[in-house]
């Protein structure tokens, strides 16, 4: 057993960690939030250091990274937010899912933007009537032969609003099949006549902000079909594990991050004469929390390791998609009794880890939907 990372891999891991204290620290992220700003130099920056390449095979211009190497990355832009994390992998799963399913004219239309960061991706499955259960849902797109005629309504699409985005939007092809098998993955160009965008308001995650897209008779051509219609379903579900792990990253480098913050403090603290962080009461909590965050970290390694090694993972990445999650909310919630007061007052950076923290275990599948999946891999069925 080994626990050691390669030079590169540790090189990479202080790239970004370099990368996070110059170009979005905290407390910058904290107020590109309340103002819903997405800086046009972070996405781009993150394209210049060739980050957005780092999964693709080299001969598609990539850098041949595995997950192992992402959820590096992932884990120290978690430090920055959760969603300056998702600002990279909200737009490279998509790219990953264009690259094992698009076509050679996809791939050369989408790809080399998304790898100098002129171009991103949203992703709609969620429907307002379609969550956790989003095989229901129920956007329609009509084949016409040349095209496609799409309508219906998405919730929650984080970053659909933003400059030479692209939707990759999962829409249902054949209604009258089971729910399963009448799904198809297009690609929509927010800018086509009949698509609107709205903002939803949130408690946080306003950087890249997340969107009700609407969809009234919309145009979109048959060549931004992606993967085999009707087989959007199967495409859905081949970019998930990674997803999961991804995210399982981001969560343990927020979560170390918010724990670090409280750290500090608490070692600067004075009350009764002594620094507060040596009361046992608040000492023991960030033991546990430390214990917490490395049993999170080690679930995410493990989940990304599997994966690299083309193994089986959905299991072990549920698994970490549900620890670093609930510790990130843990961390948080200590992290604002640590500090008192202070953690309250809006200013406080620990006041957005507490807002951002809330949906942690919400999106990208709640707790309970990695519980059922956990519980189903022990063959209990989990409803
Ligand atoms: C900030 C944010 C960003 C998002 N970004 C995107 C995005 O970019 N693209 C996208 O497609 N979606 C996105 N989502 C949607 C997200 O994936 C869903 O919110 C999530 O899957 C849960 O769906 P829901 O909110 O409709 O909750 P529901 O599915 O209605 O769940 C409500 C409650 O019921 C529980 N529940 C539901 N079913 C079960 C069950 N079988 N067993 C036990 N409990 C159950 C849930 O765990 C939860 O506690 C985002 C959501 C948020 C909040």
């Amino acid at each position: 057993m080994d626990f050691d990372l390669t030079d590169e891999q540790r090189m990479l891991a202080q790239t970004a960690r370099d990368f996070v204290s110059r170009t979005c620290p905290p407390r910058m992220a904290k107020e590109w939030d309340e103002q819903g700003v997405l800086p046009k130099e972070l996405f781009r920056g993150m394209a210049d250091l060739g980050w957005f390449g780092l999964p693709l095979p080299e001969e598609s211009g990539g850098g041949g990274g595995t997950a192992l190497e992402l959820v590096l990355l992932a884990e120290e832009l978690g430090r920055a937010s959760l969603d300056i994390a998702m600002c990279y992998s909200g737009t490279f799963i998509p790219g990953l899912t264009l690259l094992k399913w698009g076509t050679p004219a996809q791939r050369d239309r989408y790809l080399p933007g998304m790898l100098d960061g002129t171009e991103r991706f949203a992703i709609a499955m969620s429907e307002p009537d379609a969550g956790s259960d989003v095989a229901a849902l129920r956007t329609t797109a009509v084949d016409h032969g040349d095209h496609f005629v799409l309508n219906g309504q998405k919730a929650w699409c984080t970053g659909a609003g933003l400059p030479g985005t692209t939707i990759a939007m999962y829409v249902r092809t054949n209604p009258s099949a089971p729910k399963h098998e009448g799904l198809s993955l297009v690609l929509v160009d927010p800018a086509t006549a009949g698509v609107e965008i709205r903002r939803t308001p949130t408690l946080a995650r306003h950087i890249l902000g997340t969107n009700e897209v609407f969809l009234h008779d919309v145009i979109v051509p048959r060549e931004n079909l992606v993967g085999p219609l009707h087989g959007g379903w199967k495409v859905m579900l081949s970019g998930l594990d990674l997803e999961r792990v991804l995210m399982s990253g981001a969560y343990v480098g927020v979560a170390q991050a918010t724990l670090d913050e409280a750290l500090e403090y608490s070692k600067q603290r004075q009350q009764f004469d002594r620094p507060i962080g040596n009361f046992q009461s608040l000492s023991h909590a960030m033991a546990d929390l430390q214990v917490e965050i490395d049993s999170a970290r080690l679930l995410s390694y493990r989940a990304a390791w599997l994966h690299a090694q083309g193994r089986p993972c959905s299991r072990e990445g549920s698994m970490a998609k549900l620890k670093g999650s609930e510790t990130y909310v843990a961390a948080a919630r200590w992290g604002m009794q640590i500090l008192g007061g202070h953690g309250f007052a809006t200013e406080s950076v620990m006041s957005f880890r507490w807002r951002e923290s809330i949906v942690a275990p919400i999106s990208g599948g709640t707790s309970q939907i990695q519980r059922n999946a956990i519980a189903r891999s022990m063959g209990l069925r989990s409803y």
